[in-house]
């Protein structure tokens, strides 16, 4: 069997779900190609790439039986804990307690997963609501900081990126050698991490949007602070004291909307609610607003689709609508790509042999 450097790889989509695949792809000896309509480096990004525009932390939204979303939250969990310990602030992760309410009393399932976990006294919203809260040690994200670092990390690995918007997955290969020019090599298969792209590019109509409007406002929330109430304007409310940036990211919607464009009376309610669970903020009044955003998450019927689909010849492995976790599903998506791809490319070798 040839050794993966010699097999070429192209994904395309490069938002966490992408670059995360890249880096673990490059890991185990592939040769990487990325194509993306867009970047993180981009001054305009459209509200449907979603990595830019995320909080983030990591708060598992697994359901108590998905054992498999688990399992790449806790992968992603301690692969950012060891990242931290070897980078640094560098890296653009930090670590601060998180405290979170739902009217559920059930702890999570992560409860004995994650560092100092514990109850909270339950508390009382105006509206005469009793919400039960948990704390525990969270990995929050400085999202710019972060996507350079992956970036960086994937480039000095040696991928090789191209811009270019692909139609569909059926002309994806003709559109990569004619983007590449001669002697393109030949792909031994396609990863496709299109976010909520992949509802046209596949096409997946199962693929939906998850709209996330969040207000950044200048100052530091001492923690993270979430707190789930199904019913309001903004049903979950989020603090997200950005790491080393001086800045508190407030959210936010959920909402199954295509709209990309701020709301008005959402940031206010985003506000109003953000002072009264962390005054430290300054209320209303006193909090600067720096940028009010809209992000679509790539959520999808029946979850996240992490599997590998042959279209005759051609092998494409599929990694998207990662809906609200693609941060913290990222790391175990990835190493499932790695480990489809090489079971995949296993089975064709025998099956060759076999003919032979
Ligand atoms: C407000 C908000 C808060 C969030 N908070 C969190 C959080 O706290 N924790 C967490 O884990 N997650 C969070 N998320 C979710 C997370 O951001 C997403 O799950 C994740 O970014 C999805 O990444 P992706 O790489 O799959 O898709 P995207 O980031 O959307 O990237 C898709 C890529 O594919 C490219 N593409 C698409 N179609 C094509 C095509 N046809 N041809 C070429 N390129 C194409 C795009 O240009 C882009 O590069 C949040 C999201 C939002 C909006």
């Amino acid at each position: 069997m040839s050794t993966p450097r010699k097999r070429h790889v192209l994904i395309i989509g490069a938002g966490v779900t992408g670059l995360q695949t890249a880096l673990a792809l490059l890991d185990a000896g592939y040769t990487v190609h990325i194509m993306a309509d867009h970047f993180h480096y981009d001054k305009n990004k459209p509200a449907d790439y979603a990595s830019p525009r995320a909080g983030a932390h990591w708060r598992s939204h697994a359901a108590p039986t998905d054992t498999e979303q688990q399992a790449w939250d806790k992968a992603t969990y301690a692969r950012w804990l060891a990242m931290l310990e070897d980078d640094g602030p560098a890296s653009g992760l930090g670590l601060v307690s998180s405290h979170f309410y739902t009217p559920s009393p059930s702890p999570p399932w992560y409860a004995p997963h994650v560092q100092s976990f514990h109850l909270l006294p339950p508390r009382t919203t105006p509206d005469g609501q009793t919400l039960h809260g948990h704390a525990y040690t969270s990995v929050i994200l400085n999202v710019p900081v972060y996507l350079k670092a992956l970036d960086d990390r994937v480039t000095a690995r040696g991928a090789r990126f191209m811009r270019g918007g692909t139609p569909g997955l059926g002309t994806v290969r003709a559109h990569f050698a004619a983007l590449y020019g001669p002697n393109a090599p030949v792909l031994a298969a396609v990863v496709n991490a299109t976010g909520i792209g992949a509802r046209g590019f596949v096409p997946d109509h199962a693929v939906y949007p998850l709209r996330g409007q969040t207000v950044i406002v200048r100052g530091s929330a001492e923690r993270i602070t979430t707190v789930d109430t199904p019913g309001v304007l903004t049903d979950l409310l989020y603090i997200l004291p950005r790491p080393g940036a001086g800045v508190t990211v407030l959210g936010g919607t959920k909402g199954r909307d295509w709209d990309g464009s701020v709301d008005g009376e959402t940031t206010r309610e985003i506000l109003e609610r953000a002072a009264e669970w962390a005054p430290e903020l300054g209320g209303v009044e006193g909090m600067e607003v720096l940028e009010v955003q809209v992000g679509l998450r790539p959520a999808r019927e029946g979850g996240a689709r992490v599997e590998v689909e042959w279209l005759r010849e051609d092998l494409v492995i599929h990694a998207y609508g990662h809906a609200g976790a693609g941060y913290q599903n990222s790391v175990g998506s990835a190493d499932k790509v790695v480990r489809l791809l090489g079971e995949a490319l296993e089975k064709m070798e025998r099956d060759r042999e076999l003919d032979d």
